[in-house]
């Protein structure tokens, strides 16, 4: 199984990892960070690893292990 490590102080919410996962298991989170935005969270027993999510991230929140 593949391991996703989010950084949520990083994240600002912009929901491109979301629509990037083609196993539809990233989304907001109901809680916010630091500095206000909805952070994206992960149903990671669902990842297949494919490192989308991180390719896409603007801000380099997300690192995928496999
Ligand atoms: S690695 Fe791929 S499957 Fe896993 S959360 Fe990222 S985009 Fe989705
Ligand atoms: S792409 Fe990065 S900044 Fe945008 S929601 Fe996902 S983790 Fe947050």
């Amino acid at each position: 199984m593949a391991h996703v490590v989010i950084d949520k102080e990083r994240c600002k919410g912009c929901g491109l990892c979301i629509n990037a996962c083609p196993k539809k298991i990233l989304d907001f989170a109901e809680e916010v960070n630091d500095k206000g935005y909805h952070f994206a969270t992960i149903q990671e027993e669902k990842c297949i690893g494919c490192a989308f999510c991180g390719q896409m991230c603007p801000e380099v929140a997300i690192e995928v292990f496999k």
